[in-house]
């Protein structure tokens, strides 16, 4: 009988560092790795595509399980991909990440792409899964779970560095977008119980990637 996959999950905010980090921690271990977060992206750009309206909970819905658009793993990206044509690079951007907070209030929407999330873990050794509610709802039995966070300016000036924008837009736009994540009635983002919190803001990405890995080998009696 094969044995159950080893699940890490990292939570936090907008721009705290989770995909980096995450991608590392599989990357040190061989494990699989997903963006949650790319789920709700595909699903607003592909909405947005089709001309669904933001606000139609039900047709958004029965977007979930269309087989118009999939979303697919890898060690880089989760990727989306809308009739077979690769869409990975129209959906990382704040507009989308603005619009995949709209539709991730929605509980149809959320319980509908839950599956597919959790499929991410199915014959794989290990999975490190990032997101809003990796260690809350999707993955609640993850071996560690990491809540990761940073000063909102901190992930401003990193957000708007990578994208080439103005630091005080980008933090509007990030504080809008955790206030919505945080405050909506299905799944908010909150500190899962047995999480270690992280505050990346003082550190780069290699001592945070550090702490992390002290954490999950110790967990882990690696
Ligand atoms: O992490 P990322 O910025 O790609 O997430 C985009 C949006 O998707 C978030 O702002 C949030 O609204 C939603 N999301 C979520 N639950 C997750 C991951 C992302 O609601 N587990």
């Amino acid at each position: 009988m094969k044995s159950a996959p080893i699940i890490i999950t990292i939570d936090g905010p907008v721009a705290s560092g989770k995909t980096s980090a995450s991608r590392r921690i599989a990357e040190i271990h061989g494990w699989a790795w997903v963006s949650t977060g790319a789920f709700y992206r595909g699903l607003a750009y592909v909405a947005k595509r089709e001309a669904i309206s933001l606000d139609d909970e039900d047709a958004l819905s029965k977007l979930c399980a269309s087989e118009i658009w999939e979303v697919r793993t890898s060690s880089e990206r989760t990727k989306i991909y809308l009739r077979e044509e690769d869409v990975t690079a129209e959906i990382y951007s704040e507009e989308i990440g603005a619009a995949a907070s709209l539709v991730s209030r929605y509980p149809k929407v959320r319980e509908n792409l839950l599956a597919a999330q959790r499929q991410c873990a199915v014959g794989v050794k290990g999975l490190v899964a990032e997101g809003r509610d990796c260690g809350t709802v999707v993955f609640p039995h993850a071996a560690v779970k990491i809540y990761l966070t940073a000063g909102s300016e901190s992930r401003a000036e990193r957000r708007a560095k990578e994208e080439g924008k103005n630091i005080e837009e980008t933090m509007n736009s990030q504080q809008l977008r955790d206030r919505q994540d945080s405050t909506r009635k299905a799944a908010p983002m909150q500190i899962p119980a047995e999480a270690h919190v992280i505050d990346s803001s003082s550190h780069n990405l290699n001592e945070v990637v550090e702490l992390i890995n002290k954490l999950v080998m110790k967990e882990l009696e690696l």
